[in-house]
């Protein structure tokens, strides 16, 4: 990649950081915490930089850099994905690790934040190469993870075949079949049911409870949805199920919109193991248009920054879910809510996957396997409890949604490590 770009890419995941401990260090003060539990909490506790040597299909040696964080393993083994995109860097990683911590005490799961990222681009790579780097990284981090100390899952560009190769190199590593040592796995091998689609459900879920509130019928609703990848693409499906109009949708090249409503069934049909769709019209827009157009609810379900103090005055939606990690900068937040749109956060609106996560690991410690319908019903009592701590939070301390949510989210890491004596 272009050295500039990386550059500013570094330097945004920097600031990112940096918002991140903001908003951690609010929610430890509301909490009545020192500034000793933000010296803990501001970094990860470990940061894990790898050099992965792989064979590529031409004979060449590639050696692609890895990253493993975990925030805090204070209340349990910490979780999280792994992203494999040429943008990732460190800081990224770290601020992910973080937001995972959160979403984790949110919705009340046994688990601190981890996150990992290989430094690659899948889409420019053989099943081979995938497989062999896959299996590397799981090489390379293995001292550091396993099913009662940090447990990996998909995230941006990943999947339940990248999970099946990892579960498979490092059940190799120790001599034993080790399902629990990640999720997201294909249902054969000790995946869940309804993970694939657990976080667009968790983004649906929130985007009724937000319709409620603010007395919108979701049947009339119009509905934008940034980003066509996992996330994005199954919550097309479900919102139009519900009889929402998708008016919206994007990838990478660019995004389309009618405000009479998309053909999501023709869209999904044509889409690629990418996201990738709006390539194959000529009346595309760009990104940035869609995010203005007319509609009630936006839902990010892209990449980080996307609504910035330049934007948020012109947001017309009076919903915005937030599917997507990041989307949102600070400066944008404060202009959102004080125009009284309602946000629903990022650690609580993408939730559901993680949720459904634990479900897998705690079936694979059981060796006892759920119905679809089990894990749909214990998730959604599990998101609808979340959604109504951080409104009530956001109700008793008079915050907005972001410093609710984080309230919510980092008090059981803050308590567990003072319980544990560490502050
Ligand atoms: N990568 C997802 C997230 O960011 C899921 C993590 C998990 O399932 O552990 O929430």
């Amino acid at each position: 990649m272009n050295e500039d770009i990386q550059a500013k890419r570094e330097q945004a995941s920097l600031d990112i950081v940096k918002s991140t401990q903001k908003v951690i260090k609010e929610a430890i003060g509301y909490l009545g915490y020192s500034d000793d539990m933000y010296e803990l909490l501001k970094e990860p506790m470990r940061m894990l930089t790898v050099r992965i040597p792989i064979r590529m299909d031409d004979g060449k040696t590639k050696v692609f850099t890895g990253y493993r964080a975990q925030h805090n393993d204070a209340v349990g083994p910490t979780k999280g994905g792994v992203r494999f995109h040429p943008e990732v860097n460190e800081a990224e990683v770290k601020a992910l690790s973080m937001w995972m911590s959160l979403k984790a005490g949110i919705v009340d799961l046994p688990y601190g934040g981890g996150k990992g990222g290989i430094v690659c681009d899948p889409r420019e790579m053989s099943l081979g190469e995938i497989e062999r780097l896959s299996r590397g990284y799981v090489r390379a981090i293995s001292q550091i993870v396993g099913p009662t100390k940090d447990i990996p899952a998909p995230d941006v560009f990943t999947n339940s075949q990248i999970m099946a190769w990892m579960m498979d190199e490092y059940s190799l590593i120790r001599e034993f079949d080790s399902p629990g040592f990640i999720t997201g796995k294909p249902l054969v091998l000790g995946g869940s049911h309804g993970r694939e689609t657990a976080t667009a459900k968790g983004v649906t879920i929130c985007i009724e409870e937000a319709a409620r509130k603010k007395g919108l019928d979701l049947k009339d609703a119009r509905i934008i949805i940034q980003g066509f990848g996992n996330a994005g693409s199954f919550l097309a499906k479900f919102l139009q199920e519900a009889g929402a109009k998708i008016v919206g949708i994007s990838d990478a090249h660019g995004a389309l919109y009618d405000y009479e409503g998309l053909d999501i069934e023709y869209l999904l049909d044509r889409r690629d193991s990418f996201g990738t769709v709006t390539n194959l019209f000529n009346n595309r827009i760009s990104n940035k248009d869609l995010l203005e157009k007319e509609c009630d609810i936006l839902v990010p379900a892209a990449v980080a920054n996307q609504l910035t103090a330049n934007n948020a005055p012109k947001i017309k939606a009076s919903i915005i879910v937030e599917a997507a990690n990041g989307p949102t900068t600070l400066e944008a937040t404060e202009i959102l809510s004080k125009r009284g749109i309602l946000i629903i956060p990022d650690v609580l609106a993408s939730a559901g996957g993680v949720t459904v996560s634990y479900f897998e690991w705690v079936q694979n410690n059981q060796g006892f396997y759920w119905s679809k319908e089990e894990v749909a019903e214990r998730m959604r009592q599990l998101l609808i409890d979340s959604i109504d701590k951080v409104f009530a939070a956001a109700e008793k301390h008079q915050v907005n949604m972001r410093l609710a949510s984080y309230i919510v989210g980092i008090r059981k890491t803050a308590e567990a490590s003072h319980f544990r004596g560490w502050v």
